[in-house]
């Protein structure tokens, strides 16, 4: 007669969630990602951006709108065409940009507490600026949670989809593109973080500006890891 047969059990159920446990950099973009684009800062900076056009050209805003979007799509950002082509010093272009109201902004506990979960280093990669990105992060009460801001200055005006960019950051933090993760919600974003073996997750949120960009590169399916519609759920949700 056996003694102390075990009994056989049944198979662990299957962990179905988002495996982020490879990953120890977490890397958010800013605008309509860690808020909703539903909160308009983004259109208040575009039409800021619109008027400094019109302002430094002396054209009409519908001209300048023109001007603005040629060099979105020549320069990568209005920025750069503004500095290449008419010598605009960028912190004067910067801090009038974004001198707006961020009063929409409230603070997102569910948000802290889904970043707070992270292990590892958390940082900000915006195609904006720090000053910016400060006066977000504090009132969405953020920004404790991050270790770094990467702006405009840091990738030295290569914006994102600029892949230097993103070697540039990731150097500075020291991290492997394997061991990382992004979150965007513009896809274009996507494509050279994908491209050197980062985690991608792209934040649907409906904007104008989370569809395909206006410039190379295209993003497609293959591109994108992970869909969320909202960051803080999607957070939550994974596995680390
Ligand atoms: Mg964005």
């Amino acid at each position: 007669m056996q003694i102390g047969t075990i009994a056989p059990t049944s198979p662990a159920p299957q962990d179905s969630r988002p495996d982020f446990r490879h990953v120890s950099h977490w890397v958010f973009d800013l605008d309509n990602t860690l808020y909703p684009a539903s909160s308009d800062l983004f259109a208040q900076i575009d039409a800021r951006m619109t008027q400094f056009v019109a302002n430094l050209l002396k054209v009409s805003p519908l001209q300048a709108r023109d001007v603005q979007k040629t060099y979105y799509r020549e320069h990568g950002t209005t920025l750069n065409g503004l500095m290449r082509l008419h010598g605009v010093d960028p912190d004067v272009y910067l801090s009038f940009v974004h001198d707006i109201d961020r009063s929409a902004l409230k603070a997102d506990t569910h948000l802290a507490s889904a970043i707070a979960r992270l292990p590892g280093k958390r940082y900000i990669f915006t195609n904006g600026c720090t000053n910016h990105a400060d006066k977000v992060l504090s009132r969405l009460e953020l920004a404790h949670l991050f270790d770094d801001i990467w702006d405009i200055r840091t990738i030295a005006y290569r914006p994102k989809p600029d892949p230097a960019s993103y070697r540039l950051v990731l150097e500075r933090a020291g991290a492997a593109p394997q061991a990382a993760a992004m979150f965007e919600d513009a896809a274009r974003n996507l494509v050279p973080a994908h491209a050197l073996g980062m985690t991608t997750v792209w934040l649907k949120n409906g904007s104008e500006w989370s569809k395909q960009g206006p410039a190379n590169p295209i993003a497609t399916r293959e591109h994108i890891h992970f869909e969320a519609e909202d960051l803080a759920l999607f957070l939550h949700s994974i596995r680390i």
